[in-house]
């Protein structure tokens, strides 16, 4: 499984648009794996996770083509992971789509329904929504994608499990620590994952509130993961989802710090192989 981060940042990207703070001055002046957009990741060239307000940003420069897309996973309903109004330009007039296309699909709770519904009418039948539960796996072509609860501020907000040809990756953004329901559920799973990529919104600060992760609760989060035999020494831990309010947040300070315990930084344009 090819797993692409094609967004990495935190709601109002890094550095923060209107924001003059030390990170983001650092973030300006070094560039590179500094300057990080909103959140959304590629699977083997065909699958999103999130679509964001940044999605045709990460289009052109990964070249990819969207017509290429069948499935989208959306973990919450904030516009730095769901931006439908992209979706008015499947209509006629807007768009020219190939007779014989496969469509896309999106996925996520029952809260990414009410603002689909009007656009899937619209969009002479290439676009498609559905609404799944949570802790019950389904079928994506060759996936099978599980939603589990997240801890975060929106109603219904879920974590994913990807799984295709024995090959595991959890993606946990947005997210505090795990609520119990889904720890019981991930006891329950006969999983060991081979790669995890988790929030963390708060760089190396050990945070309170409880809608993101900082580098405290990734280690916290991870050290349950392989007590509970969900991950073991090769599974690759991964962090994500950036804020410039973070401890340390400039790639190249938490990188380092993060790599003495164990975790690889994404980047935008970071890519691994599971
Ligand atoms: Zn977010
Ligand atoms: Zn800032
Ligand atoms: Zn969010």
């Amino acid at each position: 499984m090819k797993i692409k981060f094609l967004g990495t940042a935190a709601a109002e990207a890094f550095p923060a648009m209107f924001c003059d703070c030390e990170n983001c001055r650092k973030a300006r002046t070094l560039g590179g794996k500094n300057i990080r957009t909103r959140s959304q990741a590629l699977i083997n060239d065909e699958m999103f996770i999130d679509y964001s307000c940044d999605t045709y940003h990460h289009v052109l420069a990964n070249n990819i083509n969207l017509l290429d897309i069948k499935y989208c996973l959306i973990t919450h309903i904030h516009e730095d992971h769901f931006y439908p109004d992209d979706f008015n330009w499947f209509e006629k007039g807007y768009s020219c789509l190939p007779q014989d296309w496969h469509g896309l699909t999106v996925y996520g709770s029952t809260d990414i329904k009410p603002c689909l519904e009007p656009r899937v009418k619209k969009s002479q039948g290439f676009f498609h929504c559905e609404s799944q539960p949570p802790f019950k796996p389904f079928k994506i072509g060759d996936y099978t994608v599980t939603a589990l609860k997240a801890n975060h501020g929106t109603e219904n907000p879920y974590l994913y499990i990807i799984e295709k040809n024995n090959k595991s990756f959890l993606y946990a953004n947005d997210t505090g620590l795990f609520l119990d329901e889904t720890w019981e559920y991930l006891k329950s799973c006969d999983i060991c994952f081979d790669a995890v990529s988790m929030d963390c919104t708060a760089g190396t600060t050990d945070i309170t509130y409880s809608s993101h992760m900082g580098l405290p609760r990734n280690i916290k989060t991870r050290d349950m993961l392989i007590k509970y035999g969900l991950a073991s020494d090769n599974t690759k831990f991964i962090l994500n989802h950036f804020s410039h309010n973070g401890g340390n947040a400039v790639y190249e300070e938490f990188s380092r710090i993060a790599e003495k315990h164990g975790f690889m930084t994404a980047y935008d344009g970071f890519e691994i192989e599971i």
